[in-house]
């Protein structure tokens, strides 16, 4: 007799994926680890380890709890008729690769060219920061961020470049540091006019006249 084979259907896979452990389940984990790497969890320097780890591991994974859409929905019309490109340079990246669990770090540069609406500039930051506050890998982390924002502004284009060094790089494995990836996304006039990428590229390498000031 041929064995019933278990159907694993997409509802259970689904539930399997959002059951989150309580934070006493996760701080058990942590003690494994740390008895894992040879240490005694029991000692006195390490006994609130655990419940520091998952503390820890709330703040560097919060974007789970957030829509980046939601902070995109308000936008403003009165623009003076500025139709040119608006840039956030420099934008602190702060992630984990889904990897290793390892921070990359960094920054990135996101512009887009508004078609009659604008959202607050610091709206763009915001975004950067809910989706690098998951378990990301940098070429992911970019097109999210250019086609969260193409979907909600929807603007004639949209351009995300980002500059990390990943730790699971440079202090492990090959062990080198200084070494940096740098990886872009652009949409819409970004990518078919070259003018428009030309002139985000030189904004990105312009000095601030702020700092020439
Ligand atoms: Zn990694």
């Amino acid at each position: 007799m041929k064995k019933k084979k278990k159907s694993v259907t997409k509802k259970t896979i689904k539930k399997a994926q959002i059951k989150r452990p309580s934070n006493a389940e996760a701080e058990k984990a942590v003690r494994t680890l740390i008895s894992f790497v040879g240490e005694n969890p029991d000692r006195e320097g390490l006994l609130d380890t655990p419940k520091r780890v998952v503390k820890a591991y709330r703040d560097w994974y919060a974007g789970y709890a957030q829509d980046p859409r939601e902070f995109l929905s308000k936008t403003f019309s009165e623009t003076g008729g500025y139709d040119e490109i608006v840039m956030l340079k420099d934008i602190r990246v702060e992630s984990h690769c889904e990897h290793h669990m390892a921070p990359f770090i960094g920054s990135a540069h996101v512009a887009y060219l508004p078609n009659k609406r604008v959202v607050g500039i610091s709206k763009l930051a915001r975004v950067t920061r809910i989706f690098s506050k998951r378990m990301q890998v940098q070429e992911k982390l970019t097109a999210e961020i250019a086609n969260c924002l193409q979907d909600v502004l929807k603007p004639r284009g949209v351009a995300v470049v980002i500059e990390a060094q990943h730790e699971c790089m440079t202090t492990r494995g090959i062990n080198e540091p200084g070494i940096s990836m740098v990886t872009s996304q652009l949409l819409g006039k970004f990518r078919t006019d070259p003018s428009t990428r030309k002139e985000f590229y030189s904004m990105i390498k312009q000095d601030s006249i702020l700092k020439k000031a």
